[in-house]
């Protein structure tokens, strides 16, 4: 058995299988390749996807593994081979773990990177096949092209949101999307990857965007903060009526974001785009989805889809210093990193609570 010395210990949320998580002593990270740097996370955040591993969705996820993607922290270790890294700099951490130099990361393809560790081709690692930002510290790989500084007057919940929820929204759903200058959007879904598109769609110029759920609460706040604005309840008879009135001559959208992960919302999507517009799939489906091509394929209709590839961080943090977009209203909840187990309960029960995304520090 490993014996651990006092000072080389850290608190971290570690998942032991299904349904199993616990705020518990971990060993601390250590640098081991020359292209690593050691953080300690001052703010992190919880992910639905967090929630999927808890559920024991993904078995492929091992027993002692430490969860989280998200977050900002200080360096406090460098690797001999970092560059633009030293100890004491602050940073926002991707989502992806991008080496850089592979073809797709030369395209910015970086979700399929072919070297991080553990799973050739998938550049989202954290939290999943390496230990992840859930932790007091937590090892970076590829710092150099994997973290991003923070800018004058962004705040450390503001730099959360670009780890993962903007960019998903963002390049997936808007830029993913072709969403151009006078559009208008359609977003199905209204949790926080939604809210994350609808909000960014101010940066492609977006002139109209509608809002779609069941929930009235998500929909009034996704007019009051997130740049919505209409709104058309999902569970009204008349929804798809309501939307196309909406719209140009009552064609349809130019651009159908799906934000939820479910067949029906994908197939609304084609419902509500007119001719010539695009369907931005960014949810995550667990089935087949029935498209009635018999009735599009003469519609000149075009469909993206993706895993984020958290490229577009710089363009975000602009977009949050021209004060364009609100980033942090994106949180609801404030929790201190030992009321991590806390923090999960909120966010697991995020129907009564009313949490889109809780915000853990450490003090
Ligand atoms: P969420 O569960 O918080 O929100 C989904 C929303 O959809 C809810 O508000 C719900 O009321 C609404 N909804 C459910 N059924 C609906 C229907 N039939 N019509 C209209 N609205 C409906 O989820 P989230 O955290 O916002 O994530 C959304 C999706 O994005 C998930 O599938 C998630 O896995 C996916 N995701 C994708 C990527 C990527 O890289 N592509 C990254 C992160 C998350
Ligand atoms: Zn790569």
């Amino acid at each position: 058995m490993m014996s651990i010395s006092k000072g080389e210990i850290m608190k971290a949320l570690v998942y032991h299988g299904e349904r199993n998580i616990a705020w518990e002593e971990h060993p601390d990270p250590k640098i081991l390749q020359p292209t690593d740097v050691i953080v300690k996370i001052d703010t992190t955040t919880i992910c639905g996807t967090d929630l999927h591993i808890w559920k024991g969705d993904m078995p492929e996820v091992e027993d002692g593994r430490i969860l989280g993607h998200e977050g900002v922290g200080t360096i406090i270790e460098v690797g001999e081979g970092v560059k633009n890294w030293k100890v004491g700099d602050r940073a926002i951490l991707s989502c992806v773990s991008a080496c850089g130099e592979c073809e797709y990361c030369k395209k910015g393809l970086t979700s399929h990177c072919m070297n991080p560790e553990g799973a050739k081709g998938l550049g989202w690692i954290f939290g999943y096949m390496i230990d992840g930002t859930q932790a007091e510290k937590v090892r970076v790989p590829f710092a150099d092209t994997s973290l991003y500084r923070i800018p004058d007057g962004v705040s450390d919940e503001q730099g959360c949101m670009v780890s993962d929820i903007l960019p998903t929204g963002y390049e997936i759903g808007i830029r993913d999307g072709g969403v151009k200058e006078g559009d208008t959007i359609a977003v199905i879904g209204a949790g926080p990857v939604g809210l994350a598109a609808m909000m960014t769609s101010a940066l492609h110029g977006a002139k109209r965007v509608i809002a779609i759920d069941f929930d009235d609460n998500r929909l009034e706040n996704a007019k009051a903060k997130f740049g919505a604005t209409h709104s058309v309840n999902a569970g009204d008879e008349d929804w798809f009526e309501q939307v196309m009135a909406l719209t140009e001559g009552g064609l349809g959208v130019d651009v159908a974001c799906e934000a939820v992960g479910v067949p029906v919302t994908l197939q609304n999507c084609f419902k509500i785009v007119r001719p010539g517009g695009q369907v931005a799939n960014i949810g995550v489906h667990g089935a087949p989805v029935e498209i009635a091509m018999n009735k599009y394929w003469i519609q000149n209709i075009r469909m993206s889809m993706g895993l984020v590839n958290a490229v577009e961080g710089e363009r975000l943090l602009q977009g949050i210093t021209d004060g364009k977009f609100k980033a942090e209203n994106l949180v609801t909840h404030h929790f201190d990193m030992n009321d991590m187990m806390d923090a999960y309960e909120t966010f697991r029960n995020a129907k009564e609570t009313k949490a889109m995304k809780v915000i853990i520090t450490q003090k």
